[in-house]
């Protein structure tokens, strides 16, 4: 079958498309751009202006009142998204709830789950973990009054493209279990887009009688995932990634229900107090919700939350399933053409071949001139994003990017690296 035959069957096996839902950044010469860094910042959906809309009505119409008043009053505004979201990852609607940002809702989490003791209180994550969750756990472990250097334990990666296998995560588990308090991963790393086995670790963080914690700004609307099957304890993501929820969007966090009752210890706030006496100003003792909900300390970004549901109203139409499924479909096709040995001498694909240990994503590694590349790709109209020094991720989203664009980015990199100029 010939490349054309082979994007005509794709298109017949996913013939719905939700591309006109969304807008797509425009180009040089007024063209639209082959936008393929949505695991970055995802792109605007077209409804994200009625549904901030109806939020500014409410306000300009209710006024304080709205928080009661309306559809959707305010007061209850964190419960619109429990169910789409809980679909996404795998968990029951009381388990999630959208907040603050990604670095605080770890935070958050921490507080609850990182209790180190004298003999308990080592820390797995991967070497290759994102900046943000590296600087949030060493100032934890300081606050603690421990030292990172004795406490954090990094996993390095197996390969030299930097994929981590997991037998060595297990091995580093069982070795230190005695010691071990925490394993915090990226559920899709963010570098390599390795897509962890998180049901199998978190079996063998458990034996070590540990917590398991994930971060899935790179795994959340990008791979299914099972949390509470899973029964991992918590996790965080960010929606403005593969959510599409805009620049600075809601963060997200799960608990799972088995932590509900264990009184763990939590930085408190109001939104976090039993609901029913949320309001009663003479309220002086703590009495957090029973759910997720009880690791809220504010009342709920509104007009952020509203760009979120857009977007969801999106997946809700396109179905869970065929975002995941089109979403395969699209990495098995970049990774089938990226991988012609004819760009061999120019680049190597550093995500893992095998479907199961990748999402969307994928990241090539340059031997030289990675900004050139990166630089040209960007003149046609091809936009990935750039991991300095060389490292050049693609995600196409199955929501909004086509199989087209996969061969036009195929056959940009031929251009730009067999027949320049
Ligand atoms: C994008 C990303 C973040 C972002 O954190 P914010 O607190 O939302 O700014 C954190 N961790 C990982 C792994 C990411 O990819």
């Amino acid at each position: 079958m010939n490349l054309q035959e082979k994007i005509t069957q794709l298109n017949h096996q996913f013939p719905k498309s939700f591309r006109d839902e969304f807008y797509i950044p425009k180009g040089k010469n007024g063209n639209s751009m082959t936008y393929l860094c949505g695991n970055s910042l995802g792109v605007q959906p077209k409804c994200v202006n009625s549904f901030i809309q109806n939020e500014l009505i409410k306000w300009s119409e209710f006024g304080v009142e709205a928080h009661f008043e309306g559809t959707q009053p305010w007061m209850y505004f964190h419960h619109y998204s429990k169910t789409q979201i809980g679909k996404l990852v795998g968990a029951f609607e009381n388990e999630v709830v959208m907040m603050n940002t990604l670095t605080v809702n770890l935070h958050l989490m921490l507080t609850s789950f990182y209790l180190p003791t004298e003999k308990k209180n080592k820390i797995i994550i991967e070497s290759s973990a994102f900046s943000s969750d590296r600087f949030a756990l060493e100032s934890v472990v300081r606050n603690h009054g421990l030292n990172p250097d004795n406490v954090i334990i990094a996993v390095n990666p197996t390969t030299e493209n930097g994929i981590i296998n997991f037998q060595d995560i297990c091995n580093l588990i069982n070795e230190n279990a005695d010691e071990l308090a925490l394993v915090l991963l990226g559920g899709v790393n963010y570098y390599t887009g390795q897509y962890f086995d998180i049901e199998n670790i978190t079996k063998a963080c458990h034996i070590a009688n540990a917590k398991m914690g994930v971060d899935l700004a790179h795994a959340v609307g990008n791979v299914p995932l099972k949390l509470h099957d899973w029964e991992v304890d918590f996790a965080v993501w960010c929606s403005y990634k593969y959510l599409n929820a805009g620049p600075g969007g809601v963060g997200g966090a799960y608990v799972h229900e088995k932590h509900f009752k264990s009184n763990l210890p939590k930085l408190a706030g109001w939104w976090g107090h039993n609901e029913a006496t949320r309001f009663l100003m003479n309220a002086t003792k703590f009495d957090p919700t029973e759910t997720v909900d009880g690791w809220q300390l504010s009342n709920a970004p509104i007009i952020n939350l509203a760009c979120l549901h857009a977007s969801l109203s999106i997946f809700e139409k396109a179905g869970y399933d065929f975002v995941f499924e089109k979403g395969k479909a699209m990495s098995d096709l970049t990774y089938s053409l990226l991988s012609d040995k004819k760009f061999e001498k120019y680049f190597k694909i550093i995500t893992p071949a095998n479907q199961s240990e990748r999402g969307n994503q994928i990241s090539l590694f340059f031997y030289n001139n990675s900004d050139e590349v990166f630089q040209q790709l960007r003149e046609k109209n091809i936009l990935g994003d750039m991991r300095k020094p060389n490292v050049i991720r693609f995600a196409p989203v199955p929501l909004y990017n086509t199989f087209e664009e996969i061969v036009k980015l195929y056959n940009a990199l031929e251009e730009i690296l067999l027949m320049p100029a």
